[in-house]
C-alpha cells in the first residue's frame, strides 16, 4: 500500500485530535496521571492521536463521582432514565458517521463494515434499553413475599478493542437502564470512539457522576478499579486470562462480576446442508472485523461426505476476502489491530502448519499490502481438533476445518473446547439441526443462518464467561434481588 495515499484519502476526512482530559463528575477533567497514551492507525502504521493515562487517583475520582450519583440517579422514575437515554441516543446518533471513520482509523474496520456494525450496532443496543428502561419497574410476588430487583451500586466497565463502541453499550447502556452508575476504562488501542460517546453524553446532559471516562491501562486503571472498595460491580469483556485476574481482584470483596471472554465457536455442517450457503457464510463469520470477533465461528466442522467440496467452496470464499484501506469500498478484511496481534496470528498460522495442517487459503506466504498490519485470510484443512489452532483462540483471519462421520461426532469436536460462546449447525432438517444445537455447551447457536439478535441474552459456557449481557437479560445483569415478605 501506498503510504502517502493511505494517509491522504479522501474517506479519512474525521477530524482526530489528542484529547488531553477525563470525563469525571459530569465535566472534562484534567487527569491526575501524567502520562500519555499514543493511538495507532494500524493501516497506516502512523500515531494518530494520544488520550491521557490516568491513574489509581482518577480512578479514585471518577469512583467517588459514581458513588455521590448513584442515590439520585438510581431514586428516578424508569420514564425519567429513559428521557435521559433518549436524549443520550439523539446526541450519539448525530455522530454516527464520525463513529464509523474513527473505528475505521484507531482499529481498521473497513468503512463500510463499521458503518453496519461499529456505529449502527451500539446505537441499537442503546435504543433498545431506551425501551427497557422506560418500562414499568418488573416485580413479582411468591407466597407472602414480594420480589423486586434493585440496581446494584456503582459499576466498573473493562472493554477490549475489538467491536470498541458496541461493548462499551452493552454495558454502559444497559447498567444506565438499570440505575446504575458507571466508570468506563476502554481499551488502549482504541479510546478515541469512547470519547464520541462521552462527548455524546456531556451534550445529552446526562447527570454528573452517572458516567464517567478513565483512560489508561489495563494494568494501573483496570486494576485499579476491579480492586476498589466503592466498585460494586466489575463488567468485563476481554481476555480469558485478564478476566480471571479480574474475578480474583473482585472476590476479595465479593464484589459481583459478569465476564465476556474468548471464544473458539463450531459451525457444523451436517451432510443435508446448503453447502455452498453454509460455507460461503461460515467463511465471512470468521473473517468479519480481520477474525477479531470473540463470537467468530473459528472452527469449520465438516461431514467427511462433503469435506472436500467444502475446501474448494470455502478457498474460493477466502480469496474474496480482499485486503486493503478500509476506507477503500471493494476492502474486506483491513488490517489486524496492531504489530503484536499480526505477530501473533503468525506465529499461529506457522504452529498450524508445523503442526500437520494443509494449506487451502492465505497463510504466511500471502501477498499482502507492504505498510499495514495485514495478514491474508488463511483457511487450514486436516487440523487436529486437539491441536494449538483448533484449541486457542487466534483473534486473527484463520479458519482451521474439521471432518466428522457422524452428528455425534460433530458435537463431541464443537464441544471439545475450554469456551462456549457461539456457534452455528446447518442442515436441511431443522429439527436435526435443533437436536445438535441443543447438545452444544454454548451460550448461542444459530441454526442455518439465523441472524443475530440484539435483544437477545448474550454471553457464554465455560471459560467464554458469566453472565449475559443485552436485552432484558443484559439488564437484569445489573440488579440485585430482594425479598420482601407481608
Ligand atoms: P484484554 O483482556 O487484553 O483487555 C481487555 C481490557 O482489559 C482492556 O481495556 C485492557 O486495558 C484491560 N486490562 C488489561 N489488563 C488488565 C488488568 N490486569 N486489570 C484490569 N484490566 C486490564 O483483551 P483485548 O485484547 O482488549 O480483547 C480481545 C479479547 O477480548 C479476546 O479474547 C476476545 O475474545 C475477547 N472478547 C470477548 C467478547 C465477548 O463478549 N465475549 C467480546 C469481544 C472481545
Amino acid at each position: 500500500m501506498d503510504l502517502a495515499a493511505a494517509a491522504t484519502h479522501p474517506g479519512r476526512t474525521t477530524p482526530i485530535a489528542d484529547r488531553t482530559q477525563l470525563f469525571i463528575g459530569g465535566r472534562w477533567t484534567a487527569p491526575h496521571g501524567t502520562g500519555v497514551i499514543a493511538v495507532e492507525d494500524p493501516t497506516t502504521e502512523q500515531v494518530i492521536a494520544h488520550v491521557p493515562a490516568g491513574d489509581t487517583v482518577d480512578v479514585d475520582r471518577a469512583v467517588a463521582a459514581a458513588k455521590a450519583a448513584f442515590g439520585p440517579w438510581s431514586a428516578l422514575a424508569p420514564a425519567e432514565r429513559a428521557a435521559f437515554l433518549d436524549r443520550l441516543h439523539a446526541a450519539l446518533s448525530a455522530r454516527a458517521e464520525d463513529i464509523a471513520a474513527t473505528v475505521a482509523r484507531e482499529l481498521g474496520t473497513p468503512l463500510r463494515i463499521a458503518t453496519k456494525v461499529q456505529a449502527g450496532l451500539p446505537l441499537t443496543v442503546l435504543r433498545s434499553y431506551v425501551e427497557l428502561a422506560g418500562q414499568p419497574e418488573s416485580t413479582h410476588t411468591v407466597g407472602n413475599s414480594l420480589i423486586v430487583g434493585e440496581p446494584v451500586g456503582v459499576v466498573g466497565a473493562i472493554t477490549p478493542w475489538n467491536y470498541p463502541l458496541h461493548q462499551i453499550m452493552a454495558k454502559v447502556a444497559g447498567a444506565l437502564a438499570a440505575g446504575c452508575t458507571v466508570v468506563l476504562k476502554p481499551a488502549d488501542l482504541t479510546p478515541l470512539v469512547a470519547y464520541l460517546l462521552f462527548d455524546a453524553i456531556d451534550e445529552a446532559g446526562l447527570p454528573p457522576g452517572v458516567a464517567n471516562l478513565v483512560t489508561g491501562p489495563g494494568s494501573v486503571v483496570g486494576s485499579a478499579i476491579a480492586a476498589h472498595p466503592d466498585v460494586d460491580m466489575v463488567s468485563f469483556t476481554g481476555s480469558t486470562a485478564v478476566g480471571a485476574r479480574i474475578s480474583h481482584l473482585a472476590a476479595d470483596r465479593i464484589a459481583r462480576v459478569a465476564l465476556e471472554l474468548g471464544g473458539k465457536s463450531a459451525n457444523v455442517i451436517l451432510e443435508d446442508a446448503d453447502l455452498p450457503r453454509a460455507v460461503k457464510t461460515g467463511v465471512a463469520n470468521a473473517f468479519l472485523n480481520s477474525g477479531q470477533t470473540c463470537t467468530a465461528w473459528t472452527r469449520m466442522l465438516v461431514h467427511r461426505s462433503r469435506y472436500e467440496e467444502a475446501l474448494a467452496v470455502a478457498a474460493e470464499a477466502a480469496a474474496g476476502q480482499t485486503l486493503g484501506d478500509p476506507f477503500d469500498r471493494g476492502t474486506r478484511l483491513g488490517p489486524l489491530a496492531s504489530a503484536a496481534q499480526r505477530e501473533t496470528v503468525r506465529g499461529y498460522i506457522a504452529r498450524g502448519l508445523a503442526d500437520g495442517a494443509r494449506l487451502v487459503a492465505g497463510g504466511l506466504d500471502a501477498p499482502v499490502p507492504d505498510r499495514g498490519h495485514f495478514v491474508a485470510a488463511t483457511v487450514l484443512a486436516d487440523v487436529d481438533p486437539d491441536s494449538t489452532v483448533a484449541q486457542e483462540e487466534i483473534f486473527g483471519p484463520v479458519l482451521v476445518v474439521i471432518p466428522f462421520d457422524s452428528d455425534d461426532e460433530a458435537v463431541a469436536i464443537a464441544n471439545n473446547s475450554r469456551y462456549g460462546l457461539a456457534g452455528a449447525v446447518w442442515s436441511g432438517d431443522e429439527d436435526r439441526a435443533l437436536a445438535v444445537a441443543r447438545r452444544m455447551r454454548t451460550g448461542a447457536v444459530d441454526v442455518n443462518g439465523g441472524a443475530f439478535n440484539p435483544l437477545a441474552p448474550f454471553g457464554g459456557f465455560k471459560q467464554s464467561g458469566i453472565g449475559r449481557e443485552l436485552g432484558r437479560h443484559g439488564l437484569d445483569e445489573f440488579l440485585e434481588t430482594k425479598a420482601i415478605q407481608r
